[in-house]
């Protein structure tokens, strides 16, 4: 945190832009990879039931993504650094000390940055599906139409701004805390490669329960991939509802993937005489 309190000057920039590439990257490949070692590789014959495509993606699908990754975690670099920069130009309403708001107001600027970027991703998300922007700023995403964990940040630089510049927006207007921008930026992520993981695990009945419904599923992104024009909402359905964009058919297919676990589970459990019955 050191490099966020220098003086500005081009070496204090320098040290900002050093903190903010070994931050994003040691916080994204690590976690996106721990999460592909446990359920594609070690898991990949225990967790199978859990799959949401049954397929497995080609090994050049998953480099793709590995790639991409890389170029989306520069323009995030370069746009933490920019927006540092502004800061400590006084230009935006980022500021040091938490009992200048109190710790109540840095929560609820946390659950308004949470509602913007919701807002943000899902319009902006729609507008990148429209000709001829798709083919411009989105197709590397969807490239993956059998996403895994690293597909969360395979985005071509277009996007990437996208995808970046909410935050900046936001601080322009809203006074936020260092502390609260970097848990915010850390959920995202982590939600982020969650839905791109392939794997469902919330249980029957989520996409129709009064308040779970509200709430979206790893099968509702990975449906997005496979499916395309449909479900653009992030961490809430929300926009997907009042706008009609779930796909028509999401709640069959949640509830399908999940009916499949169940029953993978179970056949698990009962492989010896499975076994024995196809030996005689
Ligand atoms: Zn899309
Ligand atoms: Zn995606």
């Amino acid at each position: 945190m050191d490099a966020l309190s220098c003086e500005l000057s081009w070496s204090c920039v320098g040290e900002v832009a050093y903190f903010q590439l070994f931050m994003n990257t040691i916080r994204y490949y690590p976690i996106a990879g721990l999460v592909f070692l446990l359920v594609w590789v070690w898991g990949k014959r225990r967790f199978i039931g859990a799959r949401i495509q049954q397929k497995w993606p080609a090994a050049d699908k998953i480099w793709h993504e590995v790639r991409w990754s890389f170029v989306t975690l520069l323009v995030f670099v370069v746009t933490a650094v920019s927006s540092i920069t502004m800061g400590k130009l006084g230009w935006n309403q980022v500021y040091k000390d938490f009992s200048e708001f109190g710790l109540g107001y840095a929560g609820l600027s946390l659950l308004a940055i949470t509602i913007w970027h919701e807002t943000w991703f899902y319009w902006m998300h729609r507008l990148v599906h429209k000709k001829p922007l798709f083919k411009i700023v989105h197709l590397t995403h969807h490239r993956s139409t059998n996403p895994s964990p690293f597909a969360a940040y395979a985005f071509n630089a277009y996007e990437a701004i996208l995808e970046a510049i909410y935050l900046p927006l936001f601080v322009f207007i809203v006074p936020m805390h260092p502390i609260v921008i970097l848990t915010h930026v850390g959920y995202a992520m982590v939600m982020n490669i969650w839905w791109h993981s392939g794997y469902e695990v919330f249980p029957s009945g989520w996409t129709k329960g009064w308040l779970t419904k509200w709430i979206n599923t790893s099968t509702h992104h990975n449906m997005h991939h496979s499916h395309f024009n449909g479900n653009f909402s992030l961490y809430f359905n929300f926009w997907d509802r009042v706008c009609s964009t779930n796909f028509p058919n999401y709640d069959e297919y949640f509830e399908a993937v999940v009916a499949r676990r169940k029953e993978m589970s179970r056949a698990n459990r009962q492989p010896l005489e499975v076994e024995s019955e196809s030996a005689a």
